[in-house]
């Protein structure tokens, strides 16, 4: 079963990222953070749009560092020495601006804790006295913050959080969904390509949350040609909401087992059995999921129900990038 089949690759993914997570010299002082599995490893199969918005603001190297302010008007990014060097007008309309090649991402990878790219957590510096500020970790990038009002269901994520292999998975999954919801949209939205990706991506719904995955298929049922628009519209927002939950062991279980039912008169009792115990052993956390994943995709190849090549719960990802081995 060929990872990726209904949705052939036809170019590599285009994902924004901030320009230092690259290597690139831009930081305040005149570094970079570089992050070597982004270039090495994703970069196998993404292409990276860079953008500095601290450089194109003409902010250049070095340069004085800026931070998160709370003023009676809203959040303001400053110079941590100069306080009325306030470049908050120029980072939102910097990001404005980018709206044009934004709208051609399906991800984006921003750095953590940075007053413009940051993408939560960002220290915001609070108080009466001006001169005693206490930071508190409750904002988003200037820059970042424009970006994630304009492209509410973009998948993004902080290099940070690329660590924990779950938050990986999970926006790498959300990347490639993003990509061929774009394509289903490009070739022509129709009920029957809406129902059609519903299918192919049910069992990935479920394993994050099983309520409300069946209320999204409940309200598809409910839909007719005249408003597949707006039906979709509202089908991929809730879709992607879903797929930000963190899929929990429980829920993998249940989909591994519901997968399996569909072999019941396939299996003889020793590879019955076999497959039972690795999803009992990924159930109480002694194999990861790859191992049920790996052995589903060994029999339905033995054994092929048509729709199930479709089903990109086994098909996420590439399997190169080895993203369901620890978890
Ligand atoms: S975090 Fe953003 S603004 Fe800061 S150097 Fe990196 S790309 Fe530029």
């Amino acid at each position: 079963m060929p990872d990726q089949q209904i949705f052939p690759d036809k170019e590599r993914i285009l994902i924004g990222i901030s320009s230092c997570l690259l290597g690139e010299k831009v930081r305040f002082d005149t570094g970079h953070k570089h992050h070597s599995y982004i270039s090495n490893t994703l970069g196998q199969y993404f292409t990276f749009h860079p953008f500095c918005p601290e450089m194109a603001i003409g902010l250049g190297t070095p340069r004085e560092t800026i931070r998160l302010v709370e003023r009676e008007d809203g959040i303001h990014a400053v110079g941590t020495k100069t306080e009325d060097h306030d470049v908050s007008i120029a980072l939102r309309d910097v990001a404005e601006q980018q709206k044009d090649w934004h709208k051609d991402l399906c991800g984006y990878i921003l750095k953590k804790d940075s007053p413009s790219c940051g993408m939560e957590r960002v220290k915001v510096y609070k108080g009466k006295n001006p001169k005693q500020l206490v930071p508190e970790r409750i904002g988003a990038g200037l820059y970042a913050e424009v970006l994630l009002k304009n492209f509410p269901n973009l998948p993004v994520e902080e290099e940070g959080r690329l660590g924990d292999a779950v938050l990986r998975e999970n926006f790498i999954k959300r990347v490639y969904v993003y990509r061929d919801w774009q394509d289903m949209i490009e070739s022509g939205l129709t009920m029957k390509k809406l129902l059609e990706f519903h299918a192919a991506y049910k069992y990935s719904l479920l394993a994050h949350d099983q309520d409300r995955t069946r209320a999204l298929g409940t309200m598809l049922g409910g839909g007719n040609k005249q408003e597949v628009e707006s039906l979709s519209e509202c089908y991929f927002v809730e879709m992607m909401r879903i797929l930000k939950i963190r899929a929990t062991r429980k829920n993998h279980v249940n989909v591994l087992q519901h997968l399996q039912g569909f072999l019941k008169n396939n299996l003889d009792k020793e590879d019955k059995a076999e497959l039972v115990e690795t999803i009992l052993k990924y159930r109480d956390g002694i194999l990861p999921l790859i191992v049920p994943i790996v052995l589903l995709k060994h029999h339905f190849r033995r054994h092929p129900i048509e729709w199930i090549d479709n089903c990109m719960y086994l098909n996420a990802h590439p399997g190169e990038l080895m993203l369901f081995n620890n978890l």
